[in-house]
């Protein structure tokens, strides 16, 4: 396959597979091995600032793991022993970082997440990989309570992976406004310390202006106070990547979303700090 990567187009396409995609992260200044499990682009979120395309509502149709274990396979043999890093990556991004499972829409909505992650382990198995490159998770969160889910992430932990856990703001209104779910802070809270339990949890935030407003000081001090309240309910977190808005959201709001000076992240990002975890910032 001859592709030239870029860290601005996630273009979940290019390769011509369903689930598997290969991205260059800004993030990591590597490659990233994506997996999308939503091929409807079917999410149980709206969040304002999605950059999913044609974004609806649900869930995924059920995922052929034959498939997908194929497509996986296929991707890192390229990547491996291939020439896809010579002929589609810039020579200073040239190193496999992860394996992400990522996508458009949540991919724990996937009643196949724990098999997923089985074709993982053996992937990094075959490809003598495990502890070499990083397995993560990207979720909203909201499904953690499931039994499935749970069993998935005992089998991530175990392979070294990560969760990202998103967390925009901190309250009901907040969370309504931004992620376009009712969903109750307490719900969240213990989705968020029954994960970090299970397996090691960064918590993801997207901060950004709305109607030319960053996130006001009554938004921030429920937000830190969760995060508070977290660590209190001894939830074992790894700390806070802070994220502006990296792309163009797809969504009706996109023309009153503005990203923030990365000063303003700075900013919170000491303020998270000052209350015990670790940040990194994206701005
Ligand atoms: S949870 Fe992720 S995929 Fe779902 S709407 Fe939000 S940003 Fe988009």
């Amino acid at each position: 396959m001859t592709l030239q990567l870029d860290t601005t187009h996630h273009d979940r396409d290019a390769v011509g597979m369903t689930y598997v995609y290969p991205v260059l992260s800004r993030r990591s200044g590597g490659v990233s091995v994506g997996i999308n499990l939503n091929i409807n682009n079917a999410c149980n979120w709206r969040c304002i600032y999605c950059q999913v395309p044609e974004l609806k509502r649900g869930g995924p149709p059920p995922v052929d793991l034959a498939r997908l274990e194929d497509e996986l396979r296929r991707m890192l043999t390229t990547i491996i022993h291939g020439d896809f890093m010579v002929e589609s990556v810039p020579e200073a991004m040239r190193r496999l970082n992860d394996i992400a499972l990522s996508g458009n829409g949540e991919p724990t909505s996937a009643s196949e997440f724990p098999a997923v992650v089985a074709i993982i382990a053996r992937l990094l198995a075959e490809f003598d990989l495990i502890g070499r490159i990083k397995v993560l998770l990207i979720t909203n969160g909201s499904l953690i309570h499931r039994p499935y889910v749970q069993a998935g992430l005992v089998q991530l932990s175990a392979l070294g992976g990560e969760v990202w856990f998103k967390l925009d703001r901190a309250t009901r209104e907040g969370i309504k406004r931004i992620n376009q779910t009712e969903s109750a802070p307490d719900k969240v809270m213990g989705n968020l310390v029954r994960c970090a339990k299970l397996c090691p949890t960064w918590i993801q935030t997207c901060v950004f202006t709305l109607d030319g407003q960053p996130p006001d000081e009554a938004e921030l001090a429920d937000y830190l106070a969760f995060l508070g309240q977290a660590l209190a309910a001894k939830a074992p977190l790894k700390g806070v990547l802070l994220y502006g808005l990296a792309r163009a959201s797809t969504q009706p709001e996109a023309p009153r979303l503005r990203r923030l000076p990365a000063a303003w992240l700075t900013q919170l990002a000491e303020r998270i700090e000052r209350i015990g975890l670790t940040t990194q910032t994206f701005p």
